[in-house]
């Protein structure tokens, strides 16, 4: 019903995109992680683990935070310890035992995981040995069913050889993320991430062979040191990997609240001129190439299966990006992991001592997180149908959540003619379509139906979509 034409984007013009392009919020949650508050604690959360084996039961899906870097890249807005320590490591792999076995006695229902993804920090930062300890520990708590799911990894190819690479299929991982960001040696110098061509390719030759089903490759435009001509070279070497899916992340320079970037040196980065013709260039090359743009940052195969959800409507946001999974329960594990349990969201601590301390006390680790409400479900039914099929189907909206959309969203419906004069939107009296030239600013469509950015205008906070 929700489908789309994935590969119909084009650039709005200077003017649409200065006036457009304002911050905003990633929307890989609604609400966004900013309004989660510490009263929904430890507490809830237990309760709504406990609760979630009175629905028909639907599988989960795990994410487990792995926080540790070998080095530093002066770009980075994660969260992660760098450290050179694996005994670091093999302490946070016991506080995760601890954490699996604390929840899995809350938890009811099934136990069943279809979707597996390890994220950071760098997961591949563990040996071999302790990929292996994590997995076991994981299928003695839940039924992994990697042959039915999605089993995906993000690595860094300086720390992830061929050899890690098999023992990853071997594990039962399908879908890997390789971390490139740029291949220019002066831009890798100037973000402090010296990663060679060769290393990258061995990596992802041996995915290849090991049979992954997917390989997503990680770029980044707006470093210091890039230009429309360096990007062209760096774009060569990408195109020639063939990676089904491709994301190219926009590199927003916010020292004040970023401590690495404090270490770029601005007189290299590009002008605004200049990275939006790096992003222009981009667009036109992967979409002849034949990928399709799924959104955001997201590029991908017209055979993988992002593209394919897309196109029949099943494709799904969350804090991993796009999936093509149904909405589940989603089970954040390790520090800073955010978990979608039912109608609410509960986040770890995410300092590593304060997430040790809990655990240690044999409390869950959540800090915070939030129950929705009523209106927070319909907007964020809204702004998730924008954000996968860059449209919302009025009816759908008013079926599931009983109300009459032209009514209970005149303030937005209004705030969205702005959009609609410029060419970016059209409003019907079935559906709220994002044109061709708006895809590159659903950011900013998907914001008028915020409540909270209409309620405190805290829009500053977030950095700019392109
Ligand atoms: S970009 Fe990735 S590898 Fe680099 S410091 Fe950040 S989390 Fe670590």
């Amino acid at each position: 019903m929700l489908t789309a034409a994935p590969t119909d984007v084009t650039l709005p013009e200077p003017e649409l995109l200065r006036r457009f392009d304002v911050p905003g919020p990633r929307y890989t949650s609604y609400p966004t992680a900013d309004r989660f508050v510490e009263a929904f604690d430890a507490a809830a959360h237990a309760q709504w683990l406990a609760r979630r084996g009175q629905v028909p039961a639907a599988p989960l899906s795990l994410y487990v935070h792995i926080p540790f870097c070998n080095t530093v890249c002066y770009y980075c807005a994660c969260n992660k310890v760098v450290t050179r320590d694996h005994g670091r490591a093999a302490d946070y792999l016991q506080a995760l035992a601890q954490e699996i076995a604390l929840v899995c006695r809350h938890l009811t229902g099934v136990r069943r995981v279809e979707q597996l993804h390890l994220g950071g920090g760098t997961p591949s930062f563990l040996t071999i040995e302790q990929l292996q300890q994590l997995m076991a520990l994981l299928a003695g708590h839940f039924e992994l069913d990697a042959a039915r799911g999605e089993f995906s990894i993000e690595v860094d190819p300086r720390s992830c050889g061929p050899q890690k690479v098999r023992a990853l299929a071997q594990l039962g991982f399908n879908r890997i993320s390789v971390g490139v960001q740029d291949f220019e040696p002066a831009v890798q110098r100037a973000v402090n991430r010296l990663q060679s061509f060769e290393t990258t390719a061995a990596t992802i030759d041996a995915a290849r062979a090991a049979g992954f089903r997917s390989i997503n490759l990680d770029l980044i435009y707006g470093l210091p040191g890039q230009s429309r001509a360096t990007f062209a070279r760096t774009l060569d070497r990408v195109l020639a990997l063939a990676p089904e899916r491709i994301a190219l992340y926009h590199y927003a320079h916010l020292p004040e609240r970023f401590k690495p970037q404090r270490r770029i040196d601005a007189r290299l980065l590009p002008s605004p001129q200049e990275k939006m013709g790096i992003m222009r260039d981009a667009i036109v090359r992967l979409t002849a190439a034949g990928y399709h743009y799924i959104g955001m940052d997201h590029f991908a195969k017209a055979s993988d299966d992002l593209a394919r959800a897309q196109m029949t409507g099943r494709l799904h946001r969350n804090f991993q990006g796009y999936s093509t999974r149904p909405e589940c329960d989603l089970l954040g594990l390790g520090v800073s992991a955010i978990s979608k349990i039912g109608p609410t969201y509960a986040q770890n601590a995410r300092e590593l001592p304060e997430y040790y301390d809990r655990l240690k006390n044999g409390l869950l680790p959540t800090a915070r997180g939030v129950q929705l409400d009523r209106d927070d479900l319909a907007r964020r039914a809204v702004i998730m149908a924008l954000m996968c099929h860059f449209r919302v189907s009025k009816e759908a909206i008013e079926t599931a959540h009983l109300l009459n959309f032209d009514d209970y969203f005149a303030r937005e419906l209004a705030a969205l003619q702005a959009f609609v004069e410029a060419g970016l939107v059209t409003v019907d009296a079935e559906w709220i379509s994002v044109t061709a030239k708006g895809k590159l600013l659903v950011r900013a469509i998907a914001m008028v139906f915020d409540r909270y950015l209409q309620q405190d205008q805290r829009a500053r906070r977030y950095s700019r979509i392109i």
